[in-house]
């Protein structure tokens, strides 16, 4: 890469998010870690930084209007750019309930859902796109998951799955805008991964869990675009 690229991972303090943040740092890209909670996105990015990596933190909760236009303008900083869009943030509320059915699911949990995996990267989308047009580069990568796809979709987490359907449709919907020029949007799965949300007998690492939206977020000019992926390979919507 000729230029120093930026990059801003929401989610980015724990599980994969903070896995996508090692991989894209390793790669000498500047990769901002996008956390709720500044304290738990300052002890995420010490070991990286002893490891010599640049993981700047900027508070962002992308329910919170004010907080993604705030996080985005310090994620600038002083390169005054952001490349790089990785919508990891995600929650899995319906983990909590005894039945994970529509027909019992508290409608509000549904709301929380759709306004975090959902609203919350179409928001950001929205805040980075002017300056990603402007620079004529740009790379989105939609965190989703199996549980999304409509040709899967199967009974439970219905507001989960209701989010990551949301998800794929903003990811083809943006690509499409987008198709003649730079940008690429692009979906990811990562598996089932052994995290806080992915509990412990998921299969997959974290890492391996990040490795295709590292891949996504650093294509080439003429990589994919409106496509969904898991290890790197494409999937049915
Ligand atoms: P995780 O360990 O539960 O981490 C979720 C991350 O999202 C945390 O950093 C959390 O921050 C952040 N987050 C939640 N709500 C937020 C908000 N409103 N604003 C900003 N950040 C917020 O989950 P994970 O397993 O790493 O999952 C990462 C992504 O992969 C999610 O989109 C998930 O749906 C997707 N995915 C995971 C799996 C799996 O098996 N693990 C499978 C398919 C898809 P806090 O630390 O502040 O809570």
């Amino acid at each position: 890469m000729a230029e120093t690229r930026v990059a801003l991972v929401t989610g980015g303090n724990r599980g994969i998010g903070l896995e996508i943040v090692r991989q894209l740092a390793r790669l000498g890209i500047v990769t901002v870690i996008g956390t709720r909670d500044m304290e738990k996105g300052l002890a995420a990015a010490e070991p990286l930084s002893a490891e010599g990596l640049v993981t700047p933190v900027v508070e962002l909760d992308v329910t919170d209007i004010v907080s993604i236009r705030a996080a985005v303008a310090q994620a600038m900083g002083p390169f005054g750019r952001i490349d790089i869009l990785v919508n990891n943030a995600g929650i899995l509320l319906e983990r909590e309930l005894a039945s994970q059915s529509v027909a019992s699911i508290p409608i509000e949990m549904i709301e929380r859902t759709l306004a975090t995996n959902a609203v919350g990267p179409a928001r950001l989308i929205q805040a980075v796109l002017p300056m990603m047009r402007e620079q004529g580069y740009g790379r989105i990568v939609n965190m989703s998951s199996g549980l999304g796809q409509l040709s899967e979709m199967g009974a439970g987490y219905p507001g989960y799955r209701m989010s990551k359907a949301a998800l794929n449709a903003l990811t083809r919907t943006t690509a499409a805008e987008l198709a003649e020029t730079p940008i690429k949007v692009n979906a990811a799965c990562p598996g089932w991964v052994k995290t806080d949300m992915g509990g412990p007998d998921a299969p997959r690492t974290a890492a391996e869990g990040a490795d295709t939206a590292v891949w996504l977020a650093t294509l080439p000019d003429n990589g994919p675009t409106g496509g969904f992926f898991r290890d790197r390979k494409p999937i049915a919507w």
